[in-house]
């Protein structure tokens, strides 16, 4: 049997290809693989089989599978779904190492289609298979194209270094013509599709140890294996080869939310979010970005800070670049004094102003020694990271001698440089991008690219080494919605800080708790229903803050009331709770997903919702968070500034408020499928050294 690794080898790089199904003609979709071997420049044995045809052009045909003069290493199936299994199965008899089958009608298609999918499956055996319902492959690197996507009538196609795993056989095609027409050089193209064998993760992992490739982009639909994903793209990035993803579904609705907030706001695509985060998968917000963004990449030069030189002949252009990079957080600060002196000397005309950057030079368009001069005095300053050179229509006129100038910089320095071409002049970006200066037509396409290389600088690798924790012991816990009580008791055993709080049922019960608690804090306390089947207690009256010992009595008897008016029930238990004051309200929660489980902290409690400031780590294989990691979920929020002392506030515990994500994210480990739902709204972090408090929890057990 291959091993799988040699099998994805000999799929992407075979020595012989069977076409079942091949038609002579090459207008039929069926007659497209076997002429696109061949105009591409296939060097391998073609095996063309149709019991109906002799010849193929100028290749014998083969009756059957089994009358094939030799093993071959790929089959491409070109029969109908109902027929495609037959082969699968005869080519893995034979020995095949994999199988491409292109027809559609399985999953895709609802239950009749899965079944047959699954019946593919069987007859592959041991044989790997691609597809169903995919376009195929191309191996730009190695000249071999298996596949029937018409975008290979191109003649010819750039080759580079970024690979490309589609879950969708159209795009696999857009990206391929997309990138040639824009001078992008591709290395390998896999469309997975429906991937009932081979998957996103198995091209991932090989592709991180293909020589040929430094990039890889993805076009996601759904991650099916996430832990083989996972590691995968941590397989990559250790190899140092970015990769980037497109995933659609981005609109759609959260997860329905059962009892708590998290669900609602953990919805499916910020799961992914969460998931690129922790793998160093760079997220493309735009399909464009999904070459805009390699392409940068591909270049291997690294971007260190956020200082961004401008060089241009045009006035509008370079604002509208400088702008863009402005709103995105990068910088571009005018030159330095010796920069700028550097820039002077080369003046002849008037009309440039180098004391501002975007640099305007406006003969430099026109003359390359002049350009020459100014780039390598932009790429030499300690001002700047990164180097956009804008071509204005005046660069139009001697592209070869422009980007031959730019070209022959970039040895000077493994700084960034990019071009942004002003007027609609596709010819002159692919230029520029086969000599190594990515070129792009929109200004939020450079942003995107600069923007990707500095999170590709800052992606430290995973971070997945961390304990457990003790064990804790929860028995005498029993399995539904617990109230809030019997919530925060879970909460505390796990170590989690909570507000001191009684349980009464009387007022004269209140009075005394609140006596007792109101002596411990703010001299106040909060008074609530206590019950596990109504978990939002302040949509039905069931809260009242900032009460004392003289007012609660009074409270009760009215809140008893109210609520039964407003739920239809009679409390008959409450929780006097000690008044926690002068903190910043924090949601703490957790998802599960199939992609995994996922810790969310979220500003504001109950509000969060409403400002969407929320963060998402999944947990590691094994035991919860590092406190690195839940301190970077604090960092993270927008309003993160307000635990940071924003405008002289006090600074927040955010030692002891890493301590609780920590302690939250064991117990989401521990309890494993055991836990259903846990939630901490609002957790209240005090100011330094003062703690965090628990003051609501919800935990639904199994
Ligand atoms: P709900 O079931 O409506 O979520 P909570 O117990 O979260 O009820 O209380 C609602 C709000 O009341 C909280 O978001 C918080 O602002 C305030 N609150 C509740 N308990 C306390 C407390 N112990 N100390 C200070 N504020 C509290
Ligand atoms: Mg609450």
């Amino acid at each position: 049997m291959v091993s799988p690794a040699n099998a994805i080898a000999r799929l992407l790089q075979p020595r012989s290809v069977a076409i079942i199904g091949a038609s002579a003609d090459p207008t039929k979709t069926t007659g497209r693989p076997v002429a696109y071997l061949q105009k591409h420049g296939y060097a391998g044995q073609i095996l063309p089989v149709n019991p109906r045809a002799e010849r193929i052009g100028d290749l014998p045909c083969y009756a059957d599978i089994a009358s094939l003069p030799v093993v071959p290493d790929v089959g491409i199936v070109l029969l109908a779904a109902d027929r495609a299994h037959l082969a699968v199965r005869e080519l893995a008899a034979r020995g095949a190492a994999a199988a491409i089958v292109l027809a559609s009608g399985y999953s895709e298609t609802g239950e009749a289609g899965a079944r047959r999918q699954r019946e593919l499956h069987e007859a592959a055996g041991a044989m790997r298979i691609l597809g169903p319902n995919t376009i195929g492959l191309v191996n730009l690197t190695d000249r071999i194209v298996l596949s029937a996507s018409g975008a290979l009538e191109m003649d010819h196609f750039p080759v580079g270094s970024i690979g490309v795993v589609s879950q969708s056989g159209g795009i696999l095609g857009s990206l391929l013509s997309r990138a040639a027409a824009r001078g992008i050089g591709l290395s390998k193209l896999i469309s997975t599709s429906n991937e009932v064998d081979l998957e996103l993760a198995d091209f991932i992992d090989h592709l991180a140890d293909d020589d040929a490739t430094k990039v890889i982009a993805l076009y996601v639909e759904t991650v099916r294996n996430p832990q083989k994903f996972r590691a995968a793209a941590l397989k990559a990035a250790l190899a140092g080869k970015p990769v980037v993803a497109f995933k659609i579904g981005r609109s759609e609705a959260g997860a329905a939310a059962a009892v708590s907030h998290t669900g609602a706001m953990a919805g499916a695509d910020r799961m992914y979010d969460a998931l690129f985060r922790q793998t160093g998968v760079i997220r493309a917000q735009t399909f464009s970005d999904l070459l805009d963004i390699p392409v940068a990449l591909a270049t291997g030069r690294r971007l260190r800070g956020n200082r961004v030189a401008i060089l241009t002949s045009t006035g509008g252009a370079g604002t509208l670049v400088s702008d863009d990079l402005g709103l995105h957080g990068f910088e571009t600060p005018a030159p330095d004094h010796t920069t700028a002196q550097a820039l002077r000397a080369l003046q002849t005309g008037s009309e440039a102003v180098l004391d501002r950057n975007p640099i305007d030079v406006t003969l430099a368009g026109l003359r390359p020694d002049l350009l020459r001069g100014a780039i390598k005095a932009l790429l030499a300053s300690p001002s700047y990271d990164a180097l956009t050179i804008i071509v204005g229509s005046s660069g139009l006129a001697q592209p070869e001698l422009m980007a031959g100038a730019i070209q022959d910089c970039l040895p000077l320095t493994d700084k960034p440089v990019l071009a942004y071409v002003s007027p609609h002049a596709p010819e002159v970006g692919a230029l520029l991008t086969q000599r190594g200066v990515p070129a792009f037509a929109a200004a939020e396409s450079c942003t995107a690219a600069l923007g990707a290389m500095l999170a590709s600088s800052r992606f430290v690798g995973p971070d997945d080494v961390q304990g457990a924790g003790p064990v804790v012991t929860v028995d005498d816990f029993m399995p539904g919605s617990l109230d809030e009580a019997r919530a925060k008791q879970l909460f505390a055993r796990f170590g989690i800080a909570c507000a001191r709080e009684r349980i009464v049922t009387t007022v004269t019960g209140a009075q005394a708790a609140a006596a007792e608690l109101a002596g411990s804090n703010s001299g106040r306390v909060v008074l609530k229903i206590l019950s596990s089947e109504i978990t939002h207690k302040s949509d039905v009256g069931g809260v009242a803050v900032g009460l004392t010992a003289e007012t609660v009595g009074a409270r009760l008897e009215q809140m008893a009331v109210q609520v039964e008016a407003r739920a239809g029930v009679q409390p008959k238990q409450f929780l006097v709770q000690e008044m926690i004051g002068g903190g910043t309200e924090l949601i703490l929660g957790m998802h599960r997903d199939p992609l995994g489980t996922a810790i969310l902290l979220g500003m504001g409690g109950i509000t969060a919702e409403l400002f969407k400031d929320t963060t998402m780590r999944l947990l590691p294989a094994q035991g919860g968070l590092s406190r690195a990691e839940a301190l970077s979920m604090a960092t993270d929020l927008k309003t993160w500034p307000l635990l940071d002392g924003y405008r002289g506030r006090p600074k927040a515990d955010v030692e002891a408020l890493v301590d609780a994500i920590v302690a939250f994210s064991r117990m989401a480990a521990q309890l494993g499928e055991g836990l259903v739902e846990a939630e901490i709204n609002p957790v209240i972090v005090l100011p330094q050294g003062q703690g965090v408090r628990a003051v609501d929890g919800v935990v639904v057990l199994a």
